[in-house]
């Protein structure tokens, strides 16, 4: 891709009403734009890294044997009634409005009502359980406080994947089954040294459920972390430390950290609410237990980019970085330099390497500036002074390491480096 083609532009400063760094950081490099207070909309470069996310996600809930779907946003009143939850006291972060013939609709928040009445339609023996549909889909919440940037919007991604069982016992087993593949997403997107599975308060069904909490100051929650074996607890529990077998007697380290993924047991309250029920062996009529499991997907980017973020800008991991590599051409107007770079830019793109070719006449300064501020894991530096020397500079965003590399050499070793 050649920079000089890409719409977006980075920016000195962010918006005024901006207080979050992630949220300033992304949209000061192109990433995201702000519509309005946690609102915001994703820009080619920012589209790149949420896909990368979406598509670490999607492969382990596919492992573990989830059917992905998309449900509509415009929810039927009706379904959430039978749940109590349409009620604005229990639920306080509906939007709703109305269809021109005055029916009331809801924006959707989360979709166990809708999926039970759906999975109604479709399944009714005990051969056909258990399934674990989900979706990465738009939600909708009218959130009181937005002042996290990206980590608590209005409308944002999530993916939801709910369970579907024969048993309680199945249930659990799916949940444990969930945990491990959290685990692997939080690693896989870079996150695995900072985030901790947390016990959380467990809403109607169980007594506890489990938060992914990742260490940042940006945080909007605070957990105790047992540094020996990695568990943390939500502070909303620190009351019940003594209770729980994992916690007792340990010393816990306070720290602020953000959700980015939480599972829940949900019990029957859902599926039976909605009538939702299979016959068993017997023909008898039995009750389907459920899960929820979620992960917020800008909720993610925007901790990666608090968590990695540097005095210069964003820190990328390899895993989700928009682009792999960054080709900055100094000196353009060298016939060489251009030369050079237009081919190693035409090399990589042939051989499916991801790259970002800053192909513009500006100064050395200005370029290594924005190319800090984006964050891009490898910058290959392509100037005068190298190809005086036969070589092509390669630079690590993270560690700022350079490595001097023979120019008839790159492409053997870019490909093993994306190896
Ligand atoms: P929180 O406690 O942060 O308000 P929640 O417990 O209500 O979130 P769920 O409804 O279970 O969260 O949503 C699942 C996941 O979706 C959360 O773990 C989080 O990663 C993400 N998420 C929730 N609310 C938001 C939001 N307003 N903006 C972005 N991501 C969100
Ligand atoms: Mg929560």
């Amino acid at each position: 891709m050649l920079q000089s083609k890409l719409f977006t532009k980075t920016k000195k400063e962010a918006p005024k009403d901006e207080v979050s760094k992630n949220a300033k950081l992304l949209i000061r490099g192109g990433f995201v734009h702000k519509e309005m207070a946690g609102v915001y909309s994703y820009l080619p470069l920012g589209l790149r890294v949420l896909k990368k996310i979406e598509n670490v996600i999607r492969e382990e809930m596919d492992a573990v044997g989830g059917q992905e779907l998309h449900m509509s946003v415009l929810q039927e009143k009706s379904l959430w009634e039978k749940s109590g939850r349409w009620n604005d006291e229990v639920v306080d972060n509906w939007f709703k409005t109305d269809l021109k013939n005055g029916t009331e609709v809801g924006l959707g928040s989360t979709h166990e009502e809708p999926l039970s009445n759906i999975l109604k339609d479709h399944i009714s023996s005990y051969k056909e359980l258990p399934v674990y549909p989900y979706q990465i889909q738009v939600k909708f919440r009218n959130e009181a406080r937005a002042k996290s940037g990206l980590m608590r919007g209005r409308e944002f991604l999530m993916k939801d994947m709910y369970s579907f069982c024969k048993s309680e016992e199945e249930q659990h087993e799916f949940y444990e089954k969930s945990k491990k593949a959290y685990t692997k997403i939080f690693e896989r997107v870079g996150l695995g040294d900072k985030t901790y599975m947390t016990f959380a308060s467990g809403g109607t069904y169980s007594k506890y459920s489990h938060e992914f909490q990742t260490l940042t100051e940006a945080g909007e929650d605070t957990i105790y972390l047992d540094e020996s074996s990695g568990l943390a607890l939500n502070k909303e529990l620190l009351d019940e430390k003594e209770n729980l077998e994992e916690f007792k007697g340990k010393d816990l380290v306070e720290h602020k950290s953000a959700e980015v993924g939480n599972i829940f047991n949900l019990g029957t309250k859902f599926s039976e609410a909605e009538g939702f029920f299979y016959l068993d062996e017997n023909g008898e009529k039995q009750k389907v237990w459920m899960g929820s499991y979620g992960i917020g997907l800008g909720r993610v980017m925007a901790t990666i980019a608090e968590v990695f973020a540097d005095e210069n800008g964003l820190v990328w991991p390899e895993a989700v970085a928009p682009y792999k590599f960054h080709i900055v051409a100094l000196d353009v107007k060298n016939e060489e330099v251009r030369k050079t770079a237009d081919e190693i830019h035409r090399m990589m793109e042939r051989s499916n390497i991801e790259v970002l070719y800053d192909d513009r006449d500006l100064s050395a300064g200005e370029k290594f500036a924005e190319s800090d501020l984006l964050g891009i894991p490898y910058r290959i530096v392509i100037s005068e002074n190298n190809l005086k020397e036969g070589v092509l500079e390669i630079k690590s965003r993270k560690d700022g390491e350079i490595k001097k590399i023979e120019k008839e050499k790159i492409l053997k070793s870019l490909l093993e480096s994306d190896s």
